[in-house]
């Protein structure tokens, strides 16, 4: 089946009459109907029956239908028949579209909360263009923030190099870190394995990048070849690292993040 086409809208538009999607927020959480994966919500410009959000977000239209976020009242409970899934649990679940979707939203309901006064003199911020505020009383405007982070996979022939943290149990992952001010995304990533692991990488190539909402990252993705040293972990950040081959994986990250699309890319680069 084709994609529906997404095409944002800003705070100036309005809802078309008619049908239209929703998705539901309570606090950080995406409601979600019981016994079912969460999806896009039937409503109108009115919110879906039984749910009486306190804001809404018109996000955009989906081959031409609204989209709209609603956040339910930090008081309130979940509609009959709903249940709140934490972001990262909804994502894990749902598929692309809705993943893509909520994670948007979720940003936008973030922001939203983030934004009411101004970070330089506490005055209450206005609106300004696009999701922007402004503060009326020092000119400060700010926009929904996205932080740039660089995730590598170091390769070595048929090894890779993978890292896990406190928590992970027996899963592994990538290197992964925030770019700094002034600081390349290469240069990033040369820096982030080198504090982490402790070795030197060479041909770093830019793969894919991934919207990370947790809370408003972009996960900048890159190959690297490992070029020397010896792994020697940070032990404020991961519990562990090590090579592996391609046939002795271990535990890897969710098929919907890019540590684990890159993972398979270079899997099936060598088979
Ligand atoms: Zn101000």
């Amino acid at each position: 089946m084709k994609p529906r086409h997404f095409q944002r809208l800003y705070p100036h538009a309005q809802p078309a009459e008619g049908p239209a999607h929703w998705l539901l927020f309570h606090g950080n959480d995406v409601l979600a109907p019981e016994g079912a994966p969460p999806a896009l919500l039937p409503g109108s410009a009115q919110a879906p029956e039984a749910a009486a959000p306190a804001s809404t977000l018109l996000l955009g239209a989906l081959d031409g239908q609204p989209v709209l976020a609603g956040v339910l009242p930090d008081d309130a409970a979940p509609p009959a028949g709903m249940r709140a899934l934490n972001l990262r649990a909804a994502l894990g679940m749902a598929d692309a579209e809705f993943a893509s979707l909520a994670g948007y939203a979720a940003q936008l309901v973030h922001w939203q909360r983030i934004s009411r006064f101004c970070p330089s003199c506490a005055t209450p911020m206005t609106a300004n263009d696009g999701w922007g505020k402004k503060c009326p009383a020092c000119g400060y405007a700010g926009y929904p923030p996205v932080s740039p982070a660089t995730i590598v996979l170091i390769h070595d022939g048929d090894r890779v190099l993978l890292t896990t943290k406190d928590g992970w149990g027996r899963r592994y992952g990538l290197v992964a870190g925030f770019v700094e001010p002034g600081e390349s995304f290469e240069e990033c990533v040369v820096r982030e394995v080198r504090e982490e692991v402790g070795v030197e990488v060479a041909d770093i190539h830019y793969i894919a990048s991934q919207p990370w909402p947790f809370p408003h990252q972009v996960m900048v993705g890159f190959m690297a070849r490992y070029a020397g040293g010896e792994i020697m972990i940070d032990t404020h950040e991961l519990v562990g690292a090590a090579f592996f081959t391609r046939d002795a994986l271990p535990e890897l990250p969710p098929p919907f993040s890019i540590a684990r699309q890159l993972i398979e890319r270079w899997r099936h680069q060598q088979s």
